[in-house]
């Protein structure tokens, strides 16, 4: 089956009781049993949820995987896979991630004794140099927030592999409509659903999606233990919009790209990050691993005057100000006061983030729109 037909039927069937063409939502905590353990395979439902089940196997199939199982966000998603190590294993994860995603290491794992090395990945060669025997798991992302940077998950599969060790990929970018990193050679990929899977900017939800059939039992076991659920009408939404993810993520990638070419030749603007830019560091990289270069973008402002990038993302009617991307709306972000403020200015600076960048969720809307209201407000 290919992407579009797998997004709407995979794993779903027209209810057995009625027809309904839509997966019902089972808006229920417990389920009858007729003697004590005898029962249809469903017992409470922390740990199984018919919604949960059909929205899990569509997940499977849309990365190419076994397994998938959902957490009640992405982070919960990411807290399961960390608890799959013990006091003492050590994990790579590149320098570049979500800010939440560090923040649960260090804050979180790093005081229950995981050992966590942030490196450059961009390419594997100081990837070699970090792993130690203690060494269990490499955790990249790709492309990267908000600078949109790519990671070869071929390469650093290949060096992963050769040690033994497992490579989780958040394809939370690319959504698997672009990107499917159990195919380049990633053991474990994980999603914040919240993003483009639910696409609607109406759903809080994590995933992760392996082959592995031991790890997969774990993290189910986790998913029960620990309890980080998502309710059935939260996997109904997402189930709902999966079934436009192939024709959303086409319109983002068209608009993104005209977004881009526009930006690029604005005389206000000094750069602009887009895979799809053949002036983009990952542009070449991009065009292998991925199928499209996705709805995500930032760009830099000339001159360094921070009151001029706030007051151009003041001046949008059509881009809202917002954390979070992904959905059917424009959002834009400024990185250096919202999502990155923490990180000390000079250190930031160092990486790329400039007080001037403002990073896009370019939305579905038309596009003309969309370029009317940058010219307007940079202007
Ligand atoms: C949003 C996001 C997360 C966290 O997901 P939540 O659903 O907000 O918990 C993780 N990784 C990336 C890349 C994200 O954008």
């Amino acid at each position: 089956m290919k992407f579009g037909t797998k997004a709407i039927h995979a794993g779903i069937e027209p209810d057995p009781t009625t027809g309904a063409i839509m997966t019902p939502i089972y808006q229920t905590s417990t389920y009858v049993q007729e003697s004590p353990g005898k029962h249809k395979g469903y017992e409470y439902a922390r740990t199984q949820n018919p919604t949960r089940n059909v929205l899990q196997n569509n997940l499977a199939a849309l990365e190419n995987g076994k397994h998938g199982i959902c957490y009640s966000s992405g982070l919960g998603a990411t807290d399961a896979i960390l608890k799959l190590f013990k006091p003492g294993d050590e994990i790579i994860a590149s320098n570049d991630l979500y800010g939440g995603t560090y923040r649960i290491m260090v804050r979180v794992f790093q005081e229950f004794g995981l050992k966590f090395n942030f490196v450059d990945l961009s390419d594997g060669t100081k990837l070699e140099a970090a792993i130690t025997p203690a060494t269990k798991m490499v955790w990249i992302e790709t492309p990267t927030n908000p600078l949109l940077r790519l990671v070869d998950i071929v390469a650093i599969a290949a060096i992963t592999k050769q040690h033994g060790i497992q490579l989780v990929v958040d394809n939370t970018f690319a959504s698997p409509y672009l990107q499917n990193p159990l195919d380049l050679g990633a053991d474990i990929v994980m999603h914040s659903v919240t993003k483009y899977l639910g696409g609607h900017s109406d759903t809080v939800m994590g995933a992760i999606v392996l082959n592995d059939d031991e790890t997969a039992q774990r993290l189910a076991f986790i998913q029960n233990a620990c309890g980080a659920v998502p309710g059935p009408q939260d996997c109904f939404l997402v189930l709902r919009g999966i079934k436009t993810l192939h024709v959303r993520m086409q319109r983002h990638c068209e608009n993104a790209q005209k977004v881009a070419e526009y930006l690029q030749q604005h005389p206000k603007v000094s750069q602009v990050h887009y895979p799809g830019l053949p002036s983009h560091i990952g542009h070449e990289l991009a065009k292998k691993q991925m199928r499209g270069f996705g709805g995500m973008l930032s760009f830099e402002l000339k001159g360094d005057s921070m009151p001029e990038a706030v007051r151009v993302m003041e001046s949008f009617e059509v881009f809202s100000l917002g954390e979070s991307l992904g959905g059917v709306e424009s959002l834009c972000t400024h990185p250096a006061s919202m999502t990155h403020a923490s990180i000390p200015k000079e250190e930031r600076i160092k990486n790329g983030l400039k007080d001037t960048l403002i990073r896009l969720s370019v939305g579905i809307e038309d596009v003309e729109d969309l370029i009317q209201d940058l010219e307007r407000a940079i202007d």
